[in-house]
C-alpha cells in the first residue's frame, strides 16, 4: 500500500482515510440496496470523524446513533432529524429529551421501562415520539461473544416472550406511536445464513402479529454485515450484493412496508488504516518484537477482541522475517500481532495496520496520558 502525498510526512501515529475508496464503497452500497428500495442508516459508532460524516450524509444516508451526543454530531454534520434513528440499552432522560426535541425519525426501544419513561418525557414536552421495537429474535451471529447482540442471554433488545406484553401496555401511552420492529443480531457477520435465519424469524414474528391485526410499516434490520480483515486489499468493498439480496430473497414484507438497515463496520472499516512508525526492533531468544509508536490506546480491537488485522511495513524491500507487533503501552494486551510476517524491519521504518476505519478512532482513548491518533486524508 502507499500512502497519498499529502499524508506521507504526517506526524505519526495518525489513521490514513482513503476518500476515493469510502466513495466507491458508498456508491456500491447504495446501488445494492436501492435495487430493492431499502434505506440504510449509518451507524455512527463505527466511526464519527465529522469529515467522514460529512461525506456519508452527502451520499444520502441516514444516522443510526446509539446516544445524545451521536444525534448532535450527525446534525452537525448533515445527516437531517428525519432520517436518525435513536438505539441503546440505556437512553438517559437527558438524552430522549434531545431527540425528542430534534424530532428524530425514530427511537429503537430495548424495554417497555424505557417506552414509559419516552412517554412521560413527551407528554412534558407535548411531543410525540416514534418507535420501533427492538426484539432479541434469539437468532445466533455466529461471531466473537463481544458483538453477539442477538441471543437471549443478552441486555439487547425485547425478548420475544415478552413482546405480547408489551404490544398491550403500549396501546395505552398517548405520546407513543409504534412504527416498527428492529433487529440486530450481531457484528462482522460474513455467513449469509445468519441473516438467511433473522429474515425468518422476523417472517415469523410478522405473521404473529398480523393474526393480532398489527401490521407496522417499518422494519429495521441493523447492521452486521463483515469485512475481509485477511485480505483487504483484493477485498476492499463487503459485500453489499449478496447481503441485500438474501433479504430480499427471504424477508416477505407486509405491502407498502419499508426496510431498514443500520451498516457501520461495512461501510467505514476498509477505508481506514492506522499508520505508525517502528520505534524498536528487539531481539528475544525465541520471538523479535517490532515496538511501534501506536498503541492498543490508538486502536483496540486487537486487546478487547482479539481482532486480526493485516500489518505491512511500507518502508522496506527486503525478505520477510517474523515479528511481534506490539505498542508501548504497559499491558501486554498491547499487542497488534504475533508471529507477523513483515519485511525485514528496522527502526524508522511505516507500518501501515490495515481495515482500521470502523471501531478503530472512535475507541481510541487517552490511557497513559497519550494522545488520541490524529488523522490524514487521501485526496478525494
Ligand atoms: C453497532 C450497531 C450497528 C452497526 O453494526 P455494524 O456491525 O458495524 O454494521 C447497527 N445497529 C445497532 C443498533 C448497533 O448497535
Amino acid at each position: 500500500m502507499k500512502l497519498s502525498p499529502s499524508c506521507q510526512n504526517h506526524p505519526t501515529p495518525f489513521y490514513y482515510y482513503d476518500l476515493g475508496l469510502l466513495k466507491e464503497t458508498l456508491r456500491t452500497l447504495l446501488r445494492e440496496s436501492g435495487k430493492y428500495g431499502y434505506q440504510v442508516h449509518y451507524a455512527i459508532k463505527a466511526n464519527a470523524n465529522p469529515r467522514l460524516l460529512k461525506l456519508i450524509s452527502h451520499e444520502g444516508l441516514g444516522a443510526d446513533c446509539v446516544s445524545g451526543n451521536e444525534i448532535s454530531r450527525a446534525l452537525e454534520c448533515g445527516f437531517p432529524a428525519n432520517r436518525i434513528v435513536y438505539a441503546g440499552v440505556g437512553k438517559s432522560d437527558e438524552e430522549i429529551e434531545l431527540a425528542l426535541r430534534e424530532d428524530i425519525f425514530c427511537f429503537n426501544c430495548e424495554s417497555l421501562p424505557e417506552i414509559l419513561i419516552i412517554q412521560e418525557l413527551a407528554q412534558r414536552l407535548g411531543k410525540k415520539a416514534r418507535i420501533a421495537l427492538r426484539i432479541n429474535p434469539n437468532v445466533d451471529a455466529h461471531t466473537h461473544h463481544y458483538i453477539t447482540t442477538g441471543i437471549e442471554e443478552n441486555k439487547f433488545g425485547i425478548y420475544l416472550y415478552d413482546l405480547e406484553h408489551v404490544l398491550s401496555e403500549i396501546k395505552n401511552l398517548s405520546q407513543i406511536e409504534l412504527i416498527g420492529l428492529h433487529f440486530h443480531i450481531g457484528s462482522q457477520i460474513t455467513d449469509m445464513t445468519v441473516f438467511r435465519g433473522l429474515c425468518l424469524r422476523a417472517n415469523e414474528i410478522l405473521q404473529k402479529l398480523k393474526e393480532q391485526g398489527i401490521v407496522l410499516p417499518h422494519i429495521n434490520f441493523g447492521g452486521g454485515l463483515g469485512i475481509d480483515y485477511q485480505q483487504p486489499e483484493q477485498n476492499p468493498i463487503a459485500d453489499f450484493k449478496s447481503y441485500f439480496a438474501t433479504f430480499s430473497q427471504f424477508f416477505e414484507p407486509a405491502p407498502h412496508q419499508q426496510v431498514h438497515f443500520e451498516l457501520g463496520r461495512s461501510v467505514i472499516a476498509q477505508c481506514g488504516h492506522l499508520v505508525a512508525k517502528v520505534l524498536y526492533v528487539k531481539e528475544g531468544k525465541k520471538r523479535k518484537f517490532a515496538i511501534l509508536d501506536a498503541g492498543m490506546n490508538d486502536l483496540l480491537r486487537p486487546a478487547l477482541y482479539q481482532a486480526f488485522h493485516k500489518i505491512e511495513n511500507i518502508s522496506s524491500d527486503k525478505p520477510q522475517e517474523k515479528y511481534d507487533v506490539v505498542g508501548p503501552i504497559c499491558e501486554s494486551a498491547d499487542c497488534f500481532g504475533k508471529d507477523v510476517h513483515l519485511n525485514q524491519t528496522q527502526r524508522g521504518d511505516k507500518v501501515v495496520i490495515h481495515s482500521c476505519g470502523a471501531y478503530g478512532e472512535t475507541m481510541a482513548s487517552r490511557y497513559n496520558l497519550r494522545n488520541v491518533p490524529d488523522s490524514c486524508y487521501s485526496e478525494e
